[in-house]
């Protein structure tokens, strides 16, 4: 079971972890030097007891749920109640549990994850798959289910993580669907395998959950949604299991396992799947190269992009990125390059990578790095010179820590994220950055917005935008809705995604139904209604509407 007692119940991570005061004082001294504000009081963590939990209304159907890790243990069901979005820091903050599934279900085997959907779909209760319950988009949230169900479950999978079976030969490892990052990769490590996927909620997201939602890992180019990953599926639905066959590729019409690829819980419960597991890099090679203009960084980068020399990392930071994160601080833009492989010296990779981001007017910024041994770096991407490389995994891991302790002293942090054509880059981003400021204005009188690129394809980037700004208090849930408002219908409206990795869940669903042709989401509900008859899954994400 899911260790309730260490996990915060109402925000990132383990009690206690994360960077210490010596690290977030300053930080939190510099934003406020940053708006002009005095150093608020820092909002207290919510305490159990102080959280008045809706009553557990399942009495049919409990002694089979128990049977099945059933829980309604007031920790266990709070710390079920939200993902770890800003929206839902806010409300934990407020002490506002009144969303609170009845019951938390921790089955240990897939018969029991068949049995919790049979009991539920039985008496007509509705069921939210949790992997790691790292959502930002309202994915894991019962959001409205309490008052249109007699029941609501939370189906945690975290006692479903082993590692099942090792094909070597076709470097195939079969998972079951609840193994977070660090467990899964514990699992390979000894064979000298690797998933190679690393989002930055690695520590406390799942398979399961990357699968349901299409995640995006550290690595720039190539394989970068987990979907690369993926050989083969395994599902139970309230209709039956699903299944997909084990084929390298096949061109046998739509692809089964794509209908579960970002189905967010709405069409079955991921229970296993085979991945293409890699061996560990041993090489890697990389390089920081700063540029005073942002235009010729972004330049350097679609040149990277289209070079087909696929950089495991190829990280473009804007000025105000570079010294958010303390990578540089003298207003140029930066560009993290690096190679990594287990078969080759990449030494001729770097310089030709050196070479064109030279060529659009770049200066290496520092020591370039060429190096062969194994790391254990999980997420850093080979990024960067040493210490830039240590800096850089550091804020990686450390922010979500450094998001909370900001949420507390008063701020709004929060990101938002999309991809766009390399064409259409330009006006796209400046869009996105004018009606942003414009409601940073309006509803805080100012913030700071900053832009990366986690990811580059041949045809375009996927820009990341950090937010930060200072918050009323009472108000900031309001404050922050109207900004990701503001920022969702630009992206809408220039044409860019409505998410490249973080997912629908229940908070994009407008602006996803507009992305998606309006036949597919008919027939993505009419799918739903096949697997799925009486509606108990994860009702009200992607296309699945409430009302
Ligand atoms: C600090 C932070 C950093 C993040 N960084 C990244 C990042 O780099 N890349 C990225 O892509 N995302 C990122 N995210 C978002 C989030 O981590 C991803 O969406 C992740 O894939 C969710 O995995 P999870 O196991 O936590 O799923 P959950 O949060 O538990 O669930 C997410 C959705 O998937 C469904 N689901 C979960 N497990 C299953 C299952 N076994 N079967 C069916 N449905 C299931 C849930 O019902 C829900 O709809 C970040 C989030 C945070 C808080």
């Amino acid at each position: 079971m899911r260790d309730m007692r260490r996990r915060k119940f109402w925000g990132w991570g383990v009690e206690g972890g994360g960077p210490d005061e010596a690290v977030t004082r300053p930080l939190i001294k510099r934003a406020c030097e940053t708006f002009g504000i005095a150093a608020p009081e820092a909002i207290l963590a919510p305490q159990i007891g102080e959280i008045a939990l809706p009553a557990n209304r399942i009495r049919e159907g409990a002694d089979s749920l128990g049977r099945c890790g059933a829980t309604d243990d007031p920790l266990e069901r709070a710390g079920h109640t939200y993902g770890k979005g800003l929206r839902d820091l806010l409300r934990a903050f407020d002490r506002d549990f009144a969303a609170a599934p009845d019951l938390v279900c921790y089955p240990a085997s897939e018969e029991e994850v068949v049995q919790v959907l049979d009991t539920c779909d039985r008496h007509g209760y509705a069921v939210v798959p949790y992997g790691g319950g790292s959502s930002v988009v309202g994915g894991v949230e019962p959001r409205g289910l309490r008052e249109r169900y007699p029941g609501v479950v939370s189906l945690d999978l975290s006692r479903l993580g082993k590692l099942l079976d090792l094909d070597r030969e076709s470097r195939l490892a079969r998972f079951q669907a609840g193994a977070l990052g660090p467990g899964l990769e514990a699992q390979l490590r000894g064979e000298g395998l690797t998933l190679r996927h690393f989002p930055q909620s690695f520590e406390f997201s799942s398979l399961g959950g990357w699968i349901a939602t299409r995640s995006g890992g550290h690595f720039a180019t190539v394989f970068t949604h987990i979907d690369d990953f993926t050989h083969s599926i395994r599902a139970v639905t309230p209709a039956g299991i699903i299944e997909t066959r084990s084929l390298p590729s096949s061109g046998a019409g739509p692809e089964p396992k794509r209908l579960l690829f970002g189905s967010e819980g709405s069409l079955g419960v991921i229970t296993e799947a085979s991945m293409r597991v890699l061996r560990r890099p041993v090489f890697r090679a990389s390089a920081t190269v700063a540029f005073q203009d942002f235009r010729q960084a972004v330049e350097a980068a679609r040149d990277l992009a289209q070079s087909d020399l696929h950089p495991s990392n190829c990280r473009l930071l804007d000025p105000g990125e570079a010294m958010l994160n303390s990578v540089r601080s003298d207003g140029s833009a930066v560009l993290l390059v690096a190679f990594e492989s287990a078969d080759h010296p990449l030494g001729p990779w770097l310089d030709r990578a050196l070479e064109i981001a030279l060529g659009r007017g770049g200066s290496v910024a520092g020591d370039t790095r060429v190096s062969e041994g194994e790391s254990d770096r999980a997420g850093s991407g080979g990024a960067g010179r040493p210490e830039e490389a240590g800096q850089w995994r550091r804020m990686f891991l450390d922010a979500p820590y450094i998001r909370d302790h900001l949420v507390r002293a008063g701020f709004i942090p929060d990101t938002f994220e999309t991809a766009c054509t390399w064409s259409g880059f330009e006006k796209f981003h400046a869009g996105v950055k004018e009606a942003v400021t414009d409601a940073l204005d309006r509803v805080c009188g100012g913030g700071m917005l900053t832009c990366r690129f986690t990811h580059v394809y041949p045809d375009g980037p996927a820009p990341y935008y950090t937010v930060i700004a200072p918050g009323r208090p009472g108000a900031r849930l309001a404050q922050w809705d109207a900004i990701k408002e503001a920022a969702s219908e630009a992206i809408d409206r220039l044409g860019g995604a409505t998410t490249h990795h973080h997912a629908v869940g229940r908070d994009h669903q407008p602006w996803y139904l507009n992305e998606c042709p309006p036949l597919v989401a008919d027939a993505l509900r009419a799918a739903k209604k096949r697997l799925d008859p009486r509606g108990i899954l994860n009702p009200g994400v992607l296309f699945d509407r409430l009302n």
